[in-house]
């Protein structure tokens, strides 16, 4: 058995090496999941998740780390910053002809090089223990069911915002989480205070009014969802408030005032590629399917397919400015698209046919959210 003083030392060893790989913080929480777990059930009861079936199985595996993975005893919560350099916020939301993609997936997949990451970590600490034989754990990336902003608040990596993020009062919220689940009794670490307060830019700013009270997001309004987990139409009702979003959305953390503490991340596999933080919607519609699967290998984006690619685009261009070939470039496309994509076709072609001026303004909240990011991130102005 493992003295107080070993286990100290094991943290701070586990801490210093992931820091090594790139990692910002590495905190300790125990794996209950208590009050937590209860939310998260209640949620999806209440059909908030939407088409996430995943969501809905492995309920025993979820609340208790220890099914999950036999013998866990803590969770280690990790930081890694996305955040690139020039984050480019304000052009695409001034600009509704140009694509707004979400800033985590301009360039590689987080999920693989994280999850490399947290393997070496583990790996190199545990040829630096002498117990090493009796070390166990396993790493995740958004890849099992784990409640991970739940250890990441317990352990007080930061807390959840009213957005539902987590949000950490030097760093603000644009990082990944990653955990390890370890079977060594490590010294816990505490949760810090919640920040929020009296503060709702992020409820009231949301595009779609998909937080619908403090830490809850209705998903089937999440314009993340619609666009990525979403498999079928986009609701009618939605589309026209999504504006330019073709791949997630950024506005309630840029919308959050921690987010003048955000930093850049030194990652380079996150700066942006193929030009995603310039490019213009219709560049990108003019792409075919291979040029689609080519130009995001090892993107996230790739994981939603061409379809539901074509489908976002579709929707984001009848948000935009009016040009007499727009119209053209929309029907062409037909050849190549599926019944539910010539749907989003016939839906942008009438938005545009409907306004055919280029008097599109930005929407009041959009603007209110220009003006809160331009004051906040000088480096974007
Ligand atoms: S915008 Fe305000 S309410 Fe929303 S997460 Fe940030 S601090 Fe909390």
């Amino acid at each position: 058995m493992l003295s107080t003083e070993a286990l100290t030392e094991i943290k701070s060893k586990l801490v210093i090496k992931a820091r090594e790989h790139g990692f910002q913080d590495a905190r300790v929480s125990d794996t209950s999941t208590s009050g937590y777990f209860a939310k998260f059930k209640q949620w999806v009861n209440d059909g908030f998740h939407g088409d996430m079936s995943f969501l809905e199985r492995n309920q025993n595996l979820r609340s208790s780390p220890d099914e999950l993975h036999p013998g866990t005893l803590r969770v280690v919560s990790l930081r890694y910053d996305y955040l690139p350099e020039h984050a480019g916020f304000v052009k695409p939301l001034k600009h509704p002809q140009q694509a707004n993609v979400s800033r985590y997936a301009l360039g590689r997949d987080y999920h693989k090089l994280m999850r490399k990451k947290l393997d070496a970590v583990c790996r190199q600490l545990q040829a630096e223990i002498e117990t090493s034989d009796a070390v166990d754990y396993r790493v995740f990336v958004d890849s099992a069911p784990v409640l991970e902003t739940s250890f990441a608040e317990k352990s007080g990596l930061g807390w959840k915002g009213k957005h539902s993020l987590i949000i950490n009062k030097k760093a603000g919220s644009w990082f990944f989480l990653g955990e390890i689940f370890i079977n060594l009794p490590l010294p816990i670490d505490e949760p810090v205070e919640d920040l929020c307060g009296n503060c709702s830019a992020c409820i009231s700013l949301c595009p779609t009014d998909a937080i619908i009270d403090s830490k809850k997001v209705d998903a089937t309004r999440c314009i993340s969802y619609l666009t990525i987990e979403n498999k079928g139409p986009i609701p009618i009702s939605l589309r026209s408030k999504m504006g330019n979003r073709i791949y997630g959305c950024d506005d309630c953390q840029l919308a959050c005032p921690w987010n003048r503490y955000a930093q850049i991340s030194k990652e380079t596999g996150f700066q942006p590629k193929n030009n995603l933080d310039t490019i213009s919607l219709l560049q990108l519609w003019q792409w075919n399917e291979k040029e689609f699967l080519d130009n995001f290998q090892g993107s996230p984006i790739r994981r939603i397919g061409y379809q539901n690619w074509l489908r976002n685009l579709a929707v984001a261009i009848g948000n935009s400015v009016y040009e007499p070939q727009t119209i053209e470039l929309l029907v062409n496309k037909k050849q190549e698209a599926n019944d539910l994509v010539c749907e989003h076709i016939d839906w942008a072609i009438s938005q545009l046919k409907n306004r055919q001026s280029n008097d599109l303004t930005v929407n009041k909240k959009t603007q209110k959210l220009i003006n809160c990011v331009t004051n906040m991130l000088p480096r974007d102005a």
